[in-house]
């Protein structure tokens, strides 16, 4: 079993409740257990700024997948949510992203992990900070680490 953390985000539709759809899809998973939630906020629209608000959670997973595994499990729900990708960072009814993955660094384009823009980003970092600031600690550290290189 390991931990991750997934952050939702969504700006399409009844937000909140997409955001809550998205959590209870995750949790019908066999393979994943939500082990907490964060809060649900609303926040600005980051990096394509001329759109609605979001919508924004973090959950921390207890699962048997592995990270590639994981991620296409979330962008299966995203399509079955009716997501459809337009414009790079646009509107959308559902955003699922893993943040983390246990203490596991991955660097692909198909998935880096922890998530490239998640020590950026109030919306993400914050919420983390509220269900595992170890978590929280640990993305910021890193990134600190990687910019003084
Ligand atoms: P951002 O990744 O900056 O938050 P986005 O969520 O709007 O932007 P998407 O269109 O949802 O971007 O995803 C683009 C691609 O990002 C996906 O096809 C996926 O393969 C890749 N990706 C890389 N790392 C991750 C990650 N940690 N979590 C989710 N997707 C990732
Ligand atoms: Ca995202
Ligand atoms: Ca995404």
């Amino acid at each position: 079993m390991a931990r991750a953390w997934l952050a939702l985000g969504a700006n399409m539709g009844d937000a909140k409740k997409n955001i809550e759809q998205g959590i209870s899809l995750l949790s019908k998973n066999e393979q994943i257990k939500i082990i907490k939630q964060s809060k649900i906020i609303i926040s600005k629209a980051w990096g394509n700024i001329n759109q609605a608000d979001f919508h924004n959670s973090v959950i921390e997973v207890e699962t048997e997948l592995a990270p590639f595994p994981l991620l296409k499990i979330c962008q299966k729900i995203e399509n079955n949510m009716g997501r459809i990708r337009k414009e790079k960072w646009g509107a959308r009814i559902i955003d699922i992203d893993i943040i983390a993955y246990e203490n596991l660094e991955i660097n692909t384009k198909e998935l880096t992990i922890p998530h490239p823009f998640a020590h950026e980003r109030d919306f993400v970092i914050d919420l983390l900070k509220e269900i595992a600031p170890q978590t929280a600690l640990w993305i910021k550290e890193k990134a600190k680490m990687s910019s003084s290189l």
